[in-house]
């Protein structure tokens, strides 16, 4: 009874799906005028029906420039508020609001401003995957693309406090020898992978390359002859004379790696249980289905209390002037 309930009012609210999301999707998209931005995180067909796919950085730079009068961003919270961010009278949707981000909440705004104010004098660089609060509170933003050659512009005498990923962090400062003040965040994802596991697969693919994602662990970017962004990992799959790689970073981005690549071998890194942890469950939120009825409904739609949007555009805008 109460499971009929659901399903009428269910029902209800969505109306009866087309058959062809895609042709659907397509037609929803000229009528609103739209972009569609997908993370390489993102299912295969959400990749597909894309107008661009690709990393963070990419994806900022595109919602920044883009005359489309609406934004549709497929990924997940923190992307979909940085193109809101950067277009402020735009109707920006994300198909399912629920689509967060462990990292970004790893830095409540509350426990962030402490940590500032403990560290006064220092300058903030944030991650991109964080909260517009915390990017707010930010000076400079950076994405895993561009973190070193920002850092690196920074003049070596001023302090840093480098939120909300330690392990990224910790990479940076490895990179640019400086000491950074790090705010203790991670990512369920990236925390996931298994050495002993990265270890036995090379056993068993000895002409296999790791290639991994800076926000995993010392433990396992200590196996990897190839640390970068996802974009930078993509190109690197392409470029490299190896044909085997294990890859130690989100596997929706293998994808695009074999879309690009059809003959050589991308083996997904594994986590330590037999679960599928290396496989992000905020992205996963996303679906063609609620695609569709984000595009139909115009909602969910991202909004921003306008001191949020205006502190935090500053820090966005020069992290796009800074990794020109
Ligand atoms: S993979 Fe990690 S950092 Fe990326 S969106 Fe998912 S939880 Fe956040």
């Amino acid at each position: 009874m109460f499971t009929t309930a659901l399903a009428q009012r269910d029902s209800a609210q969505t109306g009866a799906l087309p058959d062809d999301l895609f042709e659907a999707i397509g037609t929803l998209k000229k009528e609103l005028n739209a972009v569609l931005l997908a993370h390489y995180y993102q299912d295969p067909d959400l990749q597909d029906i894309a107008d661009y796919i690709g990393d963070s950085l990419e994806l900022s730079r595109k919602a920044a420039n883009t005359d489309a009068d609406v934004i549709v961003f497929v990924g997940v919270h923190f992307m979909a508020e940085t193109a809101k961010i950067l277009n402020p009278d735009k109707l920006v949707l994300l198909p399912d609001l629920e689509a967060g981000c462990s990292l970004a909440d790893s830095c409540p705004p509350d426990a962030f401003a402490e940590f500032k104010a403990a560290h006064p004098n220092h300058l903030v660089v944030s991650y991109i995957n964080c909260s517009a609060e915390i990017k707010a509170m930010s000076d400079i933003i950076c994405t895993s693309s561009n973190a070193v050659k920002i850092v690196n512009q920074i003049p070596k005498e001023q302090p840093i406090i480098f939120a909300p990923d330690r392990n990224l962090g910790r990479y940076v400062a490895e990179q640019t020898g400086r000491d950074l003040v790090l705010w203790q965040g991670s990512c369920i994802v990236h925390e996931t992978f298994s050495e002993r596991k990265i270890v036995q697969l090379k056993i068993e693919h000895p002409e296999a390359e790791v290639i991994a994602h800076p926000e995993c662990e010392p433990s396992v970017l200590r196996h990897a002859s190839y640390i970068g962004s996802t974009t930078a990992l993509l190109k690197y799959s392409q470029a490299s004379s190896n044909q085997t790689f294990i890859v130690a970073t989100e596997p929706g981005i293998i994808h695009q790696m074999q879309k690009q690549a059809p003959g050589k071998r991308f083996i997904p890194a594994p986590p330590e249980s037999n679960c599928a942890c290396n496989e992000c469950p905020f992205m996963r939120l996303n679906t063609l289905e609620k695609l569709y009825l984000a595009m139909k409904n115009r909602q969910p739609e991202i909004t921003l209390p306008e001191e949020i949007q205006v502190a935090a555009l500053r820090p966005i805008q020069r992290m796009l002037e800074m990794s020109v």
